[in-house]
């Protein structure tokens, strides 16, 4: 949804049961109240035209696509989660909660069959125009997953991809490999041969001790840190090495200093709204304060704004699409960060004044 005066989209959040807020929508119209008294209105998030395309099949776009309209687009090439099956899920995460530790892991003729109706509704949205950062989605694979296995269903991947965009539409794109570290890093080379260029080790927790007790099937955080870092040499500083971190677990100073010791190595941070999710083991904890979230972002976007510079293009003038952009209306649990981020731009007159623009929603 878009709220009223902010042009950010900001994504539903699953019911929680001890939450004193409720959000409202009827047809286009969303107002979030707060026993009874509302808080703020808004608009549905708009819809791309691309949506009501079809694949060869005839199947609309709409009902495969794992794409927001101005961000993201997701391609699964692992299901499953190495973590929770080992009984070991994150504390935060209802997804991995929702895996059994018993099914029996797709196939890697079953995995890529199952994406390829994903890349050819993605290859239609990009060729009516999105743009964006796609999602090589694998989450935590397996030991006999994270080397050669990924790396095969990498080029795939890729393969299929180029049989339907130009290398230089695809080569404008944010193509990243979200995946559990490999144990050979030089992987990574091999990846940029079949055009990603970027890498998501998503660490999640900074501190070391929260990560052991709030991560417990991650494995060392060193690894994860040192795969970022092979990442940034490898594709670049900043959008060649993203990160999700949940914010609002860990105390703020060892967060903060945390990401200012990742992105002084290059590596972007995104810094995640810590939600409630059904099935975690964390479910119904109260997320931090407002006031909380508003001092961390601001802080965030100080280190941001200090590194800047250092990145392969300086943040303040990087117009390249995907999460390092400038000007970007973010969905996600990003957009506190992003809205932040574009009002300090707004300030040095990097950017016009008036609300940031939804990216991808005109393309027809
Ligand atoms: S966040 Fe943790 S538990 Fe959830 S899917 Fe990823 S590795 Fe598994």
């Amino acid at each position: 949804m878009v709220l009223d005066g902010c042009d950010m989209v900001v994504p539903g959040l699953p019911s929680n049961p001890l939450s004193s807020l409720e959000a409202v929508i009827e047809g286009n119209n969303v107002t979030i109240s707060e026993k009874g008294e509302a808080l703020v209105t808004g608009k549905q998030e708009l819809r791309a035209p691309w949506r009501d395309k079809l694949l060869a099949d005839g199947t609309p776009v709409d009902n495969v696509i794992m794409c927001t309209e101005d961000v993201q687009s997701n391609v699964i090439i692992s299901r499953g989660c190495f973590a929770a099956a080992a009984g070991k899920a994150c504390r935060y995460c209802g997804l991995g909660a929702g895996f059994e530790s018993n099914t029996p892991l797709a196939s890697f003729s079953e995995t890529l069959k199952a994406a390829e109706p994903v890349i050819e509704a993605a290859a239609i949205a990009i060729n009516s125009g999105w743009r964006g950062f796609l999602n090589l989605a694998g989450g935590a694979t397996p030991p006999a997953r994270r080397d050669q296995w990924t790396t095969d269903m990498a080029e795939a991947v890729m393969t299929r991809f180029h049989a339907f965009v130009d290398a230089d539409i695809l080569s404008e794109l944010q193509i990243a490999l979200q995946v559990y570290p490999p144990d050979d890093l030089g992987e990574l080379d091999k990846w940029k041969r079949f055009g990603i260029n970027s890498a998501e080790f998503d660490s999640q927790i900074m501190d070391p001790a929260y990560f052991k007790a709030i991560c417990p099937g991650r494995g060392e955080q060193r690894m994860w840190q040192e795969a970022q870092e092979a990442a940034a040499e490898v594709f670049g500083r900043g959008r060649g090495s993203v990160a999700n971190v949940v914010t609002g677990i860990e105390p703020m100073a060892g967060l903060l200093e945390g990401i200012e010791e990742r992105t002084a190595k290059g590596v972007y941070i995104l810094p995640l709204v810590f939600m409630s999710w059904p099935g975690a083991a964390m479910e119904g904890m109260r997320p931090a304060s407002v006031e909380w979230y508003v001092e961390a972002f601001e802080k965030v976007a100080d280190i941001h704004l200090k590194y800047a510079d250092t990145m392969d293009v300086d943040l303040t003038e990087d117009d390249r699409w995907g999460y390092t952009r400038r000007s970007q209306s973010n969905t996600f649990s990003v957009a506190p960060l992003k809205n932040e981020w574009i009002r300090r731009l707004q300030e040095m007159g990097k950017l016009p004044p008036g609300l940031p623009y939804q990216y991808g929603v005109e393309a027809v």
